[in-house]
């Protein structure tokens, strides 16, 4: 391709919105076009490389067993209603109605979708195990869309369903993904770990999530250096503190003015965090959006609530609930905002931290202006509805697994594997006969790739200052050639026969032919970050060019004929 006839648009300046380096470089190659808020469009080097990825996919995935079909991102409401999740997937499911009123989504992802196939497909263990993919857009209308490909509203998604007729049988379709997703990863350039997931709005039993290894990522993981534990935050067991063998000691109201929060109350007793339960409000909500109730969590003063675990605790979808009007909560519960505890609480549902019960003698909000109670007890003093853990694993804290300190790293979800287990199977109906005839449930998997955002990662984990710097497996162009002057003749013509040389051996070549200074194209071959470059200059009179990997700082003063077999070589080895 010559550069003068491509549709390229490069950005001198970074648009304002762009925050990460991965948005700010795909806006500025010109490789995405945003519409709205997270709606973008792809130009020909982007798309290219949107491609490459999904090339890398579909190759593994087939490499796997899976086969690859296409359904419509048009999804009717009734399939959701089936499922049970019309209402659990909120306000992110983009819903729509017809020219007759029938109500539609579209897709966000695809469990009803295949599940209703394949109930209609399959009726016997003969046509079992069998494991169908798509690459196909999604729509999730994302609360916050941001971070360009990251968390956009509408993207690819690589999504595999694999149905099997036991345990046994997704333990090992489970794992074939899993594998797959490993070499997905690895060549599409990733550095990237396999973390526990929670299994959110798609359900299941266990998941695991693909996380590229990120300091913008959204994704927040916990894992040990000792043991090979790793999981997401939401998702990571903790360890309860020991329980205390202390008597218990009788409960004693004490005048706590103005100390709102963990920290005042505890400076102002001159007690450690440790020694005080803090308490979090929350209303939830029905799937008409009325309030429902109240909720208040405890856990140790010095800990976090994690939301997830409440959320699953609870058995509630994440967007039904939220932080409570404490006035509001107050008149209907006895709670006093800032001095909270679970002495006095009524009329909601209490959920204790798992660690809670095991100690003694702790301060909690005594449901009264300014004043705490001390020596507070569960079991004689108060009771949890729900007794489970609900705080986040922060660093430090020790491994559930092993004890050593726990270390935290961010990074991006470009993919996540689950086994549904018969959650759909069983909503929806979806049964096989066995060998005798029996009527059994089919027991599926799901498997998820962000196509796109796993664009994105790439260019988060490899660029500098001055572009992006592509692997060359996904590269929108393998080598670049540029030419310092077109109007020279011999420049033009050693340009030109590399030009057809590399695109003979099979070489994606690109050939800077614009009438710019050389300032400028070597500006754009930097931002673009094609992996090989070749400059043809003053050299060329001799047999010479200039060749360069993007990735290296230097470059080498080379014979034309060796600079097209080493570009040769080095495209082959690495594609
Ligand atoms: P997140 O927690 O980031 O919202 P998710 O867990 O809801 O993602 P899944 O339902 O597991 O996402 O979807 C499968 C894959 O699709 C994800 O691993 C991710 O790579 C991609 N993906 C999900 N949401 C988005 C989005 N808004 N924009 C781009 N890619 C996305
Ligand atoms: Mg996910």
């Amino acid at each position: 391709m010559r550069l003068s006839k491509m549709h390229l648009k490069t950005l001198r300046e970074v648009p304002n919105e762009a925050e990460i380096p991965s948005h700010i470089l795909l806006l500025r190659t010109g490789m995405i076009r945003k519409l709205v808020s997270g709606v973008y469009g792809f130009m020909p080097m982007g798309w290219r490389s949107v491609r490459k990825i999904e090339e890398i996919v579909r190759e593994e995935m087939d490499r796997a067993g899976g086969q690859e079909i296409h359904m419509s991102a048009v999804q009717p409401a009734e399939l959701w209603e089936e499922s049970g999740r019309w209402f659990a997937y909120g306000p992110e499911l983009w819903r729509l109605k017809d020219r007759n009123g029938r109500e539609f989504c579209l897709g966000p992802t695809h469990e009803e979708i295949f599940t209703d196939l394949i109930r209609s497909d399959v009726s016997s263990y003969r046509q079992l195990p069998v494991n169908l993919y798509q690459i196909q857009t999604k729509y999730r209308d994302e609360a916050r869309p941001r971070f360009g490909l990251m968390r956009s509203r509408e993207f690819i998604m690589k999504d595999a369903y694999s149905f099997d007729r036991d345990q046994e049988g997704l333990d090992k379709s489970y794992q074939d993904m899993y594998e797959a997703y490993d070499r997905i990863f690895t060549r599409c350039g990733l550095t990237f770990r396999p973390v526990e997931a929670d299994t959110g709005a798609i359900g299941g039993s266990n998941s695991h999530e693909f996380t590229a290894l990120s300091e913008v990522g959204e994704s927040e993981i916990a894992y040990c250096e000792k043991c090979d534990m790793a999981a997401t935050v939401e998702r990571a067991e903790c360890v309860d503190a020991p329980a205390s063998q202390d008597a218990e000691l009788p409960l004693e109201e004490v005048y706590t003015p103005g100390t709102k929060t963990i920290e005042d109350v505890a400076a102002y007793l001159g007690l450690s965090q440790e020694q005080t339960i803090k308490a979090l409000l929350f209303v939830t909500y029905d799937e008409e959006g009325k309030e429902n109730g109240y909720v208040a969590a405890f856990v140790r003063g010095d800990r976090e609530l994690n939301m997830t675990k409440l959320v699953n605790a609870l058995n509630i979808p994440e967007h039904s609930i939220e932080f409570a009007d404490e006035e509001k909560m107050s008149a209907a519960t006895g709670c006093v905002g800032g001095f909270t505890g679970p002495i006095g609480l009524h009329d909601c549902t209490i959920v204790v931290d798992s660690e809670l019960p095991g100690l003694k003698n702790l301060c909690a909000g005594a449901c009264k202006e300014d004043h705490h109670i001390k020596n507070v007890n569960y079991g004689r003093d108060y009771k949890g509805d729900i007794v489970t853990d609900i705080k986040t694993l922060k660093e430090g804290d020790p491994c559930p697994v092993c004890g050593a300190p726990i270390k935290h790293a961010r990074g991006i979800e470009v993919g996540q594997v689950f086994k549904l287990g018969t959650k759909y199977s069983q909503s929806m109906g979806a049964i096989y006969k066995d060998e005798n005839q029996k009527d059994q449930l089919i027991v599926m998997g799901c498997y998820g790739i962000g196509v796109t955002r796993t664009l994105a990662a790439v260019v988060e984990q490899h660029h500098d200052e001055n572009g992006i710097i592509w692997p060359m497996s996904v590269a929108p162009y393998h080598a670049i050639i540029t030419v310092m002057k077109p109007d020279d003749p011999v420049q033009a013509e050693v340009a030109e026969r590399v030009y057809k040389e590399l695109g003979d051996a099979g070489v994606e070549v690109l050939l800077d032919d614009r009438k710019e200074r050389p300032g400028v194209k070597f500006k754009d071959a930097d931002l673009l970050g094609i992996p090989v470059r070749i400059t043809v200059g003053r050299g060329a009179a001799d047999g010479q060019i200039e060749y360069k990997l993007r990735r290296d700082a230097d470059k080498e003063e080379i014979s034309v004929d060796e600079g097209i077999a080493r570009a040769i070589q080095i495209v082959n080895q690495e594609k």
